[in-house]
């Protein structure tokens, strides 16, 4: 669809550049300009320029520039009808109606039908909660320490423990049977009726990163199973690309995320000011994961559960943050196992001072490693150097490989010859 260009231009005119640039990255003024490190290439001293008489972004160290469109383009990868888009809703202006392929329409009109139907269940769902039949929910939240301001800002919900209670509500409101089943909140079986995705459970709306609820995850009250319960794929849901409280911590302006494991962390680190914590949704974390937390941040500290589990979940992690570009940092809980009960324990500035003091990621592997060795015994002493020394080899670089090495020497107390000597063997091999 073509677009007037003095709607373009008005749009344009209605969004001051440094407002959107600076909803995005932290801005500093300098003068008649504004500056930031910048959010398309890798840097610590800012070289990323706004400014407000032109309304113009350059970036003198990675030489990209543009309008606040193009910024859109490049930071949410967008294309310019989204952008668009995007600026005019954000300054109120209306667009027409677009002209689609009759599949492109179909696609997104399911889509917009689908978000309907979300928002009509999270309501739903939030009012039950406060309604009489969720009084025991409520009281399971309020038991987890969560505040009122807490469970609206998060949108927490209950889903009553009659079968098809949502169904009948959404089908009072017109939804017809075809789009509650693709929409995933009701199954429909012919041997057993209908009935909904969710019932006794208290409901996590999940929503994307534009604060729009796209899929539901739900813990059973009492002891029914599975105990957690997510919403299944659906053309608004994909899990491995989305994550839970990037809404929010998009927004949080610090220059590292939290990672944790599940939907009640990153609700109690929000709610004790950390507004920047996210989680995976019912899977391990993806690669789309990783890619999406790159676009928003260069250094993600994991906040996972200190037990078995958890400990492996953050090992496998580490590689994939590093393969999108993203260092990571291994936060210590001890003596508690999640980021909610450290906080109930020992408060957030405690919690703050843990993530300061944020292990480097490959520290934390080594750490991991040795567990599996009696250090006492010389046999599986070399055993476990060799093991050090081959895992040295992921870097390529020499003169990090030789900090490693040299910091790894003096904690095993081993020299840093012997120890360098070890690993060159290994990469000789390779
Ligand atoms: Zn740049």
């Amino acid at each position: 669809m073509y677009y007037p260009e003095e709607l373009v231009e008005e749009i344009r005119s209605r969004n001051d550049v440094v407002d959107v640039i600076g909803s995005y990255v932290k801005l500093q003024k300098k003068g008649s300009n504004y500056m930031a490190c910048c959010p398309f290439h890798n840097e610590k001293t800012p070289s990323f320029s706004v400014s407000a008489s032109k309304q113009m972004y350059h970036c003198f160290g990675c030489g990209v520039g543009g309008n606040v469109f193009t910024f859109l383009m490049e930071y949410e990868n967008y294309s310019f009808v989204e952008a668009l888009k995007t600026l005019a809703e954000r300054a109120g202006v209306n667009l027409p109606e677009m002209e689609y392929s009759d599949e492109a329409k179909k696609a997104a009109d399911l889509k917009s039908r689908l978000l309907a139907i979300y928002k009509e269940a999270a309501k739903y769902y939030f009012y039950q909660l406060k309604s009489e039949r969720g009084a025991a929910a409520l009281q399971y939240l309020k038991g987890r320490a969560l505040t009122d301001d807490t469970i609206k800002h998060f949108g927490l919900g209950f889903s009553n423990k009659f079968p098809d209670d949502l169904y009948k509500y959404l089908k009072n409101l017109g939804y017809e049977d075809e789009i509650l089943r693709q929409s995933g909140l009701v199954t429909m079986e012919e041997s057993k009726g209908v009935y909904d995705k969710f019932w006794n459970r208290v409901m996590f709306p999940i929503m994307d990163a534009n604060h729009k609820v796209i899929a539901f995850g739900g813990r059973v009250m009492g002891q029914g199973e599975p105990k957690y319960l997510n919403s299944p794929e659906t053309a608004i849901f994909d899990k491995s690309r989305n994550l839970y409280g990037l809404n929010f911590a998009r927004s949080s302006r610090k220059d590292y995320f939290l990672l944790c494991e599940g939907y009640m962390d990153v609700i109690a680190l929000h709610q004790a000011g950390i507004t920047n914590a996210v989680a995976s949704l019912g899977t391990a974390f993806t690669p789309q994961h990783a890619r999406l937390l790159a676009r928003y941040t260069k250094e993600v500290a994991l906040t996972y559960d200190s037990d078995g589990a958890g400990v492996k979940a953050a090992l496998r992690a580490i590689p994939i943050l590093k393969e999108a570009g993203i260092r990571a940092k291994i936060v210590r809980m001890t003596p508690y196992k999640d980021p909610d009960e450290f906080i109930k324990a020992l408060g957030p500035e405690e919690y703050q001072r843990r993530i300061n003091e944020a292990q480097n990621s490959f520290f934390f592997e080594i750490e991991v490693l040795e567990r599996e060795f009696d250090l006492k015994d010389p046999e599986q002493k070399t055993r476990f150097f060799n093991e050090m020394a081959k895992k040295l080899l992921v870097f390529s670089e020499e003169l990090e490989r030789n900090n490693y090495i040299e910091a790894l020497a003096e904690k095993y107390m081993i020299s840093f010859d012997n120890l360098r000597k070890l690993v060159n063997r290994y990469g000789a091999q390779m």
